[in-house]
């Protein structure tokens, strides 16, 4: 839930970006597919739970390999649910290039973590501060 507050700083930025609130772009996640490599992974939009292993109250987001599945915790904040579908979808990419693996650069859980967690944060900046970049990279796909 975005307070007021939020709206009005989110409206002001757009504004100054010569944009409008983008409330007209709702896509929603839930139930799309992400290709990645060999993946088509599925993306679910759940709420925390802690009798089935569904994620814990505490995850943003989780990648279940074996079930080709990604989860996003319900009702985050947009830039929040940005940053995690970007985190997950990094540690699909290092999962499945090996580097997870034993021998791998990420290896150990602690070092994975902080690699995806700063990329990810970095992604999803760089997204927000360059708004012109999707569009440009959008329209060269396009080619
Ligand atoms: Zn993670």
């Amino acid at each position: 839930m975005i307070s007021k507050l939020e709206q009005e700083a989110l409206a002001f930025v757009k504004k100054k970006e010569g944009k409008k609130p983008s409330v007209a772009k709702n896509i929603k996640l839930h139930n799309r597919t992400l290709k990645v490599g060999y993946r088509d992974i599925s993306i679910h939009v759940v709420k925390p739970d802690f009798i089935t292993e569904n994620i814990g109250s505490s995850d943003y987001g989780q990648f279940l390999p074996k079930q080709n599945r990604i989860d996003i915790q319900a009702q985050q904040h947009p830039l929040d649910e940005v940053n995690t579908i970007l985190h997950e979808l990094l540690h699909v990419i290092v999962n499945d290039i090996g580097e997870t693996q034993k021998g791998g650069v990420l290896a150990d859980d602690e070092t994975e973590e902080k690699f995806i967690y700063n990329a990810s944060n970095y992604l999803a900046q760089i997204f927000r501060d360059n708004t012109w970049l999707l569009d440009y990279l959008q329209a060269q796909f396009k080619r």
